[in-house]
């Protein structure tokens, strides 16, 4: 029999077992990168986004060392050996979601400690001296200050999602919490993109890191149909309603740029009977967590998110991501369509472009470097606005010349 791909890293074999009973049969690019690195004892910065396997790439070798190399003193009744520290509290339950089902053999705990919940569970978690320890910037500090949390014996930092935390305006709170940890330690740097300041931030945490970059910083994947429908702004919802009643839309993701608009939509498509919720930072983490597990169970067609959101949300099979308003920042565009084709799945990505919105397109389109394909199949197409963003325009008998790359489709929204 052949061997199992994952074996080549020589990873114990409960994790292994975990990592086949996942149903993974090859290691993504950044886990066949980090793995081995990690496991060697060294620091990472890594460039990858959410959807490339990022999260068993740090969780498994880190499992693997924590397994081995037995606490210094008695069993389960240690102090915290590992820390992550993720930007959204979505994010942290899925990370600490990940460590248990690949750690599920082992002997090793983890706890989760994030922001908008009542401290108390928390607390009680943290009593029952955790290995690992999942938490967002704000809550950690806030539970450092009342002296229940220790890091001084962390041997493992994973700062995940940095970029983001560093938009969210965190670095502080996270500077702060990484001047408690030790300084030896080994440090694994992920984030989507490596901007100027994230590669400062970086130097400061890092000792003679292993770089991987698996993705371009902006790359999209391949699996994912991407088009852009010109439409004028008052006739946005009437284009949505038109392609939810295509039959291979079935769990869709619509993204708005306001929290407002955000739950004025989802109201008005439930209101046309749509079922539908809205998800963003000013709704309760319990009102998140309803909303995301009633997408996931099927509960629930249509998700309404923010660009906050646009991370957090790992839920397989949404089949179309719908950008109702493009992005100000050009790089929220590739986490929101980033949520659909997970894990080698096909999915289809629909950016509604009204003539304010124009600039946004061109950005978004600068920094994917591929022109989006227009879709003027549809009953509200606007040739002007569609004009206004041909090179040509005003040149209306000649198609611009990017529409020429890949075939047109007839079929509605795929
Ligand atoms: P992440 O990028 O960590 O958010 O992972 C995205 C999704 O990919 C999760 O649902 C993982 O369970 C899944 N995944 C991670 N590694 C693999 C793999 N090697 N093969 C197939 N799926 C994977």
């Amino acid at each position: 029999m052949n061997p199992h791909p994952f074996e080549k890293f020589q990873l114990s074999k409960s994790i292994l077992r975990a990592v086949i009973a996942e149903g993974y049969h090859e290691p993504t690019p950044v886990q066949h990168a980090a793995i081995p690195e990690v496991l060697a004892g060294r620091d990472i910065m890594a460039t990858a986004q959410t959807g490339t396997g990022k999260t068993a790439a740090f969780a498994l070798p880190m499992l693997e060392r924590l397994h081995v190399k037995a606490p210094g003193n008695s069993e389960g009744a240690g102090p915290i050996r590992a820390l992550v520290l993720t930007p959204t509290r979505e994010l942290a339950l899925q990370v600490e979601e990940s460590l248990r089902v690949y750690g599920r053999h082992l002997s090793l705990r983890s706890a989760v400690v994030l922001g908008g919940v009542s401290m108390d569970s928390q607390v009680k978690a943290l009593r029952r001296n955790p290995d690992i320890l999942v938490a967002t910037p704000g809550r950690l500090l806030d539970l450092m200050q009342q002296g229940r949390v220790r890091l001084d014996k962390v041997e493992i930092l994973v700062l995940d999602e940095a970029d983001r935390m560093l938009d969210m305006g965190f670095i502080q709170d996270v500077r702060r919490i990484v001047s408690k940890v030790p300084a030896r330690r080994q440090t694994l740097f992920f984030s989507a993109t490596m901007s100027t300041e994230i590669v400062a931030l970086a130097g400061d945490m890092l000792n003679n890191p292993a770089r991987i970059e698996t993705t371009r910083p902006a790359s999209v994947s391949r699996s994912i149909d991407q088009k852009v429908l010109f439409v004028d702004h008052a006739n946005k919802r009437s284009l949505l309603a038109e392609i939810l009643k295509g039959k291979d839309v079935r769990r869709v993701l619509v993204f708005t740029r306001t929290k407002h608009r955000a739950d004025r939509l989802s109201r008005h498509l439930s209101d046309s009977g749509v079922s539908a919720d809205a998800i963003h930072s000013n709704k309760s983490q319990g009102a998140r967590q309803r909303a995301l597990a009633a997408f996931d169970c099927g509960k629930v067609m249509v998700l309404v998110a923010t660009d906050l959101m646009a991370r957090g949300i790992d839920v397989e099979g949404i089949s179309h991501v719908i950008n109702y308003e493009l992005p100000n920042d050009p790089e929220s565009y590739v986490h929101r369509i980033g949520r659909t084709a997970r894990a080698g799945a096909v999915g289809t990505a629909l950016s509604f472009c009204d003539a304010s919105e124009i600039v946004m397109l061109q950005g978004i389109e600068k920094l994917t470097c591929s022109p989006l394909v227009a879709d003027e199949d549809h009953g509200f197409h606007s040739a002007t606005i569609a004009s206004l963003h041909s090179p040509r325009a005003g040149a209306a008998a000649k198609p611009p010349q990017w529409r020429s790359f890949g075939p047109r489709r007839n079929a509605r929204f795929r």
